[in-house]
């Protein structure tokens, strides 16, 4: 009899976390393969470090050196799952597994908003990241804008702390007085999933730092040539237009019947099986919805425990045994604000009636914490 295998689609924050805890808690004989398209893995978190001239590029690592012993990489494109026989189509073959992980993340699709590729800058992309810095550098006087697309997206807080450290840039270089900047959102509010107490934290340090809000705007086109960019109800000129893509599920994902309504995959939120026995989906392309109506925000943080609850009952499962944990929910995350201080916001998400999340004002301290998690991260790289 064969040894069983666990397939993982996707070797992002949640896939690598899902491969690693497994192979520490199976047998050596049971088989952990890990897919993904890329043959280096880069940390996309880091943006905000290239944005501001910190690093030249996200860190980065080739798969064959960050997976461990005993996990098999296969670099291949998924083309189509079948999750009633848990079979997968990839451009190199057909894989079967005797339990099947999906942790492919979410696709950005700035396709979605005409004009967005040639008149804004992506912040989500590492070139992106590049070229606002390069832009920044550059930049004495005029408009800039910091504007999200369309909800879910990657990170709540990243836009915000883009903002921010562009304000904290220009003062820097003393032109701030001279640069009008501005954030647009579709959203009511900023990290709507924390709460309005959060949210009212972080208007209080855009409205301290002249940085104009605004809420409830939905980007329709933009015009490169003119500069100018379009919102359901208004429109605005930019001199530099920093934006957050649309986010899509894989088309994979969209194309096997996974994904709900929402666009994104539902599962069981505390062991994050979905409807399909033995295929798990975790990380950012699942939704799972909270008390107060809103959705899991799409976060690293939520990832790694995820990928964490899904090994550890699966290694169970594997051996015979019952699930042990469950996924609580837990979530942090570093608000950076410029000139070495962060703000932090920390709690339950899946507490009734609504998340519990509180929001601690920045500090150097907060900043220094963020530096170590962000340590933390990079040690996935250097095993
Ligand atoms: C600028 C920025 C800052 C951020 N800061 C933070 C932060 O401070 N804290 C935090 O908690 N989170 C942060 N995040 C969010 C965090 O990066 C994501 O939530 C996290 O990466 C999600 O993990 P995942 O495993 O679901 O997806 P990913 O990490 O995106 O991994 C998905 C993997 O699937 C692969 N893949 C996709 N499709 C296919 C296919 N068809 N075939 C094969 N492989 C495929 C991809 O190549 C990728 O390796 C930030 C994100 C950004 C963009």
């Amino acid at each position: 009899m064969t040894e069983p295998s666990v397939l993982i689609l996707g070797a992002g924050y949640s896939g690598l976390t899902v491969a690693m805890e497994l192979r520490a808690r199976l047998p050596a004989g049971h088989r952990v393969i890990l897919v993904d398209r890329h043959e280096v893995l880069r940390l996309c978190a880091f943006n905000l470090d290239v944005m501001t001239g910190k690093r030249s590029s996200p860190p980065e690592g080739r798969y064959s050196s960050v997976v461990g012993e005993g996990i098999e990489f296969i670099h291949a494109d998924v083309l189509h799952i079948d999750p009633k026989r848990r079979t997968v189509e990839t451009s190199v073959g057909t894989l079967v597994a005797d339990q099947l992980v999906l942790a492919l993340g979410a696709e950005l699709d700035p396709g979605q908003v005409p004009g967005f590729s040639e008149g804004a800058c992506n912040l989500y992309d590492a070139d992106g990241a590049k070229e606002i810095q390069r832009r920044l550098s550059g930049l004495s006087q005029g408009q800039v804008i910091v504007m999200i697309s369309r909800t879910p997206f990657k990170c709540p807080a990243a836009p915000y702390e883009a903002a921010f450290l562009i304000d904290y840039l220009l003062r820097s270089r003393g032109v701030r007085n001279q640069v009008s900047l501005s954030v647009y959102t579709p959203e009511w509010q900023p990290m709507a999933a924390a709460g309005e107490a959060v949210g009212n934290e972080v208007v209080k340090l855009l409205v301290s730092r002249g940085i104009n809000y605004y809420t409830e705007h939905m980007v329709l086109k933009i015009d490169p040539g003119k500069r100018k960019v379009w919102f359901e109800v208004d429109d605005a000129d930019f001199d530099l237009l920093v934006g957050v893509p649309p986010h899509v599920a894989p088309a994979a994902m969209r194309g096997a019947g996974l994904t709900d309504s929402t666009g994104w995959v539902p599962v069981n939120p505390r062991t994050l099986e979905t409807r399909f026995p033995g295929v798990f989906a975790l990380g950012d392309l699942v939704s799972i919805p909270l008390h107060n109506g809103l959705f899991l925000p799409m976060a690293g943080v939520f990832a790694v425990q995820e990928g964490l609850t899904v090994a550890t009952n699966i290694a169970a499962r594997l051996q015979g045994g019952e699930p042990e944990v469950e996924f609580e929910g837990e979530g942090f995350c570093y608000l950076e604000v410029g000139g070495d201080e962060a703000g932090f916001a920390a709690g339950r998400f899946l507490e009734k009636p609504a998340p519990q999340v509180r929001f601690e004002a920045p500090s150097r301290e907060h900043r220094e914490a963020k530096g170590a998690f962000s340590d933390s991260l990079l040690q996935l790289l250097r095993r």
